[in-house]
C-alpha cells in the first residue's frame, strides 16, 4: 500500500492536527485510520477543543428539560445532570428526533411542535450493487465513493466500495423490476424460490466485499415517510422510534434508474446485478442519508425550528444537524449539513455580539 509522508492540514489556514495523504483502502465508511478523512475530530471537534470546550465521548443523553427559571437540564444515561442556558442537539437525525420525543413526552419539553417526526426525508433513495463475476476480483483499492453521475435530471448516483460492509452478504438478493410494491414481492420471492442455490452461492460468495460495488441512488424530488414513538416490535416493554408513510408523497422503495444503473454496470464490468432484500422482498424505503424530521420552518405549525435553528416555545434550545433539514437534497448531505451548521454559528455569534443580555454559555455548564 502506498504510503504518504504526514503533512500540515490544508484547511482553517493550517489550524489543525497533521494529516497524511489517502492510502486509497475504500475504508472511508468505517472510518479512516490514517487521518486523511475529514472527520470531526480533526476539525471541528479538535478546533473547539483547543477553544476550551470540553468533549466528553461515550455519553449517552436521555432527555432535556427546560428549567422554570430559565435554561436547561441535560439528563445522561449515567444519571448525571448538567446545567446549561442554551443547549445545541446535535445527535443526527435519529437520535435528536428521538431525544426531543421522549423529552416532550415526560413532559419536559412541552412546547415542542407537533410537527416533530413530520417531514422525514429518505433522500428519496433506493441502493442497488453489483458482484463481481471474477471471485479474485479487487475492487477496494480508493476512497469509498470515487465516481458519481447524473443519468436524469433529479437523479444522482454515486458508485460505493464497501469496506467492512458484511451484512450485505445477507441483505443481497435477485434484481427484481416493479413499480407496485406487492407485486414487486411477490416477483422477488418467486426469483429467490426459483434458484435458492444461486442464492445462497451469493450469500456465500468468495472476497465477496472486494467484488462488491453499491450505487447510491438519490433524488431531489418531494416525498416523505414520518418517525413517531411507538412499542418496540422486539422489546414491547420499549417506546422506540418507528418509521410510518407520511402525509405526503411516499418515499420510494424501487428507483427503475437505480435498477438500470446496476443492470448496465453488471453487464459491462462482467457481475451480478442485485437490490437489498428490504426494497424488493420488504417494500422498505432504505436510505443511507435520513434527512428531516425536526425540520426548519415558518412557525410551529410548519416546522420544529424557526431560521436560526431555535426550538420553537424553547428559546435557546438549538438543533443543528440533519433534522434540521426539511427536503431531500438528493446528494451525499454531509456539506449541506456543514453549511448549515456554519449559518448557525456565524448568526448565533453576531446575535452574541449585537446583545450583551444574550446568554452567555453553549453546552453543559
Ligand atoms: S481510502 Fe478513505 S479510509 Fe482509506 S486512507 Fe483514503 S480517506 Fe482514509
Amino acid at each position: 500500500m502506498r504510503r504518504a509522508s504526514p503533512s500540515p492540514t490544508p484547511f482553517f489556514d493550517g489550524e489543525g492536527p497533521v494529516r497524511t495523504g489517502c492510502r486509497r483502502c475504500g475504508a472511508c465508511l468505517i472510518g479512516c485510520p490514517y487521518g486523511s478523512k475529514n472527520t470531526l475530530d480533526l476539525n471541528y471537534l479538535w478546533l473547539a477543543e483547543r477553544r476550551g470546550a470540553r468533549i466528553r465521548p461515550e455519553t449517552r443523553v436521555e432527555t432535556v428539560a427546560a428549567m422554570p427559571e430559565g435554561g436547561y437540564e441535560v439528563h445522561t444515561a449515567d444519571g448525571e445532570v448538567l446545567r446549561a442556558a442554551e443547549v445545541v442537539l446535535a445527535a443526527g437525525v435519529l437520535g435528536t428526533v428521538e431525544l426531543l420525543f421522549r423529552s416532550r413526552e415526560q413532559g419536559l419539553l412541552p412546547h415542542v411542535s407537533p410537527r416533530l417526526g413530520h417531514g422525514v426525508r429518505t433522500n428519496s433513495e433506493a441502493i442497488t450493487a453489483v458482484l463481481a463475476d471474477d471471485p479474485d476480483a479487487d475492487l477496494t483499492r480508493g476512497p469509498t465513493i470515487s465516481s458519481e453521475f447524473y443519468p436524469d435530471e433529479a437523479t444522482h448516483v454515486t458508485q460505493n466500495r464497501y469496506v467492512g460492509g458484511w451484512h450485505m452478504r445477507l441483505q443481497l438478493g435477485p434484481l427484481v423490476d416493479g413499480e407496485v410494491p406487492a407485486r414487486r414481492r411477490r416477483a422477488a420471492l418467486a426469483e429467490l424460490g426459483r434458484h435458492p442455490f444461486r442464492q445462497l452461492r451469493l450469500m456465500t460468495a468468495r472476497n465477496f466485499i472486494e467484488r462488491l460495488s453499491v450505487f447510491t441512488v438519490m433524488q431531489n424530488v418531494e416525498n416523505e415517510i414520518r418517525l413517531v414513538m411507538d412499542r418496540s416490535p422486539v422489546t414491547p416493554w420499549r417506546r422506540v422510534l418507528r418509521s410510518r408513510t407520511g402525509g405526503g408523497a411516499p418515499a420510494p422503495s424501487y428507483l427503475p434508474q437505480a435498477n438500470e444503473v446496476a443492470r448496465r454496470f453488471a453487464e459491462s464490468a462482467g457481475g451480478r446485478p442485485l437490490n437489498l432484500l428490504l426494497e424488493s422482498v420488504g417494500g422498505k424505503s432504505i436510505t443511507a442519508h435520513v434527512l428531516g424530521g425536526a425540520a426548519m420552518g415558518a412557525d410551529a405549525s410548519d416546522g420544529v425550528i424557526d431560521t436560526d435553528h431555535q426550538v420553537f416555545g424553547h428559546p435557546g434550545l438549538y438543533v443543528v444537524d440533519g433534522s434540521s433539514i426539511p427536503a431531500n437534497v438528493g446528494v451525499n448531505p454531509s456539506l449541506t449539513i456543514t453549511a448549515m451548521a456554519e449559518r448557525f454559528a456565524a448568526r448565533y455569534r453576531a446575535r452574541r455580539t449585537s446583545s450583551p443580555d444574550h446568554a452567555s454559555s453553549i453546552g453543559a455548564q
